[in-house]
């Protein structure tokens, strides 16, 4: 393991913003992790996998842990269901395109997501219908204060919507070394309600959808509306879709007939978070160096050298003008790190 000092991370994070950290160590398996967790300079070290889902605020100045374990295998199976085995250091979308060429099914709605294996169950990633919950059986995780090794159930992981215990109770506790999933070996179960989805496959003339081409579906469709963190910096949704109480829902809908929702249970709705940030102005629009994405509303980008801070500012701005129009308060998805 390389221990070094003074290390930019604008590689190292898809809004592209320029911060340094004071020591930087990439670890390669449990062991090196381990070790690192003893040093003390590493006590309170930001744990980084993809760099996809963070906003560095300021210049850092705590330590990263660079997680890139690898390995992808299958430990156990029956005749329907494999349990998978995968590194944390492993990139998602290659974990997604070595299932779909093994015929393992389950995440092929999860295609193209951007980042590493290891942050998959910190907020329970999901997309076109399917969550990491969905296929998760276990995680291993690495106590940061004793070194311990500890295995995770999905009980235990608390997922909810871009939520887990990880981002709550067991905030900075662990670092997550393996994911087990299990998946279908036959007869998969697809999940094609989305009318993106649907209407991609009927223009594809696919009549029968086999799990490619779910994959080869949801990563088009990503590819026309979500912008390329490599050309245009940005960590994919900002926001969370707030969910709001239905009385609630049920009084805006008089003065917005048209706003989307979707009912989640007879007492909460969720309202996505790109429609409120197009009424409220934002979409398209350049602010200085940052603005909401033209396609996708919910998506801030980074036009070029913004700061953390430019970013994080214009984010408020766009919750304070949500707030002022709807009484709503967006609570954003990704990861704000001082
Ligand atoms: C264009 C784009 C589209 C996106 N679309 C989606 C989407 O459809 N659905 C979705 O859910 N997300 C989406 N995201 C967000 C992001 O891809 C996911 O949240 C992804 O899981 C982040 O992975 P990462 O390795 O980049 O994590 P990082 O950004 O490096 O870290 C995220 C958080 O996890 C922690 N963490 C990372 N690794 C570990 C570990 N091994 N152990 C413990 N903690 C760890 C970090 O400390 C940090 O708090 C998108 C992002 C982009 C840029």
């Amino acid at each position: 393991m390389r221990v070094q000092k003074d290390v930019s991370l604008k590689a190292y994070n898809t809004f592209g913003v320029t911060v340094r950290t004071p020591l930087f160590a990439e670890v390669k398996t449990s062991l090196e992790l381990q070790a690192v967790l003893k040093d003390m300079r590493f006590n309170d070290a930001f744990i980084l996998g993809g760099g996809s889902n963070v906003l560095f605020l300021d210049q850092l100045s705590k330590p990263v842990i660079k997680v890139s374990i690898s390995g992808i295998r299958v430990i156990e199976e029956d005749d329907h269901i494999a349990i998978v085995s995968v590194g944390a250091g492993v990139v998602w979308h290659d974990l997604v395109m070595w299932c779909v060429a093994n015929n393992l099914g389950g995440i092929e709605n999860l295609s193209l997501i951007p980042g590493l294996v290891g942050a998959a169950p910190i907020q329970n990633i999901g997309a076109y219908g399917v969550e990491l919950r969905d296929v998760f059986h276990n995680a291993i995780g690495i106590g940061r204060l004793d070194g311990a090794s500890k295995i995770f159930t999905a009980q235990d992981c608390a997922f909810g919507y871009r939520d887990s215990v990880f981002k709550n109770e067991l905030k900075d506790r662990y670092v997550i070394t393996t994911i087990r999933l299990a998946l279908t070996k036959k007869n998969h179960e697809l999940h094609l309600a989305y009318g993106a989805l649907q209407d991609t496959l009927a223009q594809q003339k696919v009549e029968q959808p086999t799990i490619a081409d779910v994959a080869r579906a949801v990563t088009r469709i990503r590819r026309s509306k979500l912008p390329d963190p490599e050309k245009l910096g940005n960590a994919g949704s900002f926001f969370k879709n707030p969910i709001v109480k239905t009385k609630k829902l049920q009084n805006l809908m008089l003065e917005y007939p048209e706003m989307p929702s979707y009912t989640i249970d007879e007492n909460f709705s969720k309202i996505p978070a790109g429609w409120l940030i197009e009424q409220a102005g934002f979409k398209g629009k350049i602010s200085g160096k940052v603005g909401m994405h033209a396609k996708q509303a919910l998506v801030l980008v980074n036009h070029g050298g913004a700061s953390g801070k430019e970013l994080w500012s214009h984010a408020q701005e766009v919750m304070k003008q949500v707030h002022s129009a709807f009484g709503i308060e967006l609570e954003p998805e990704v990861n704000l790190i001082n």
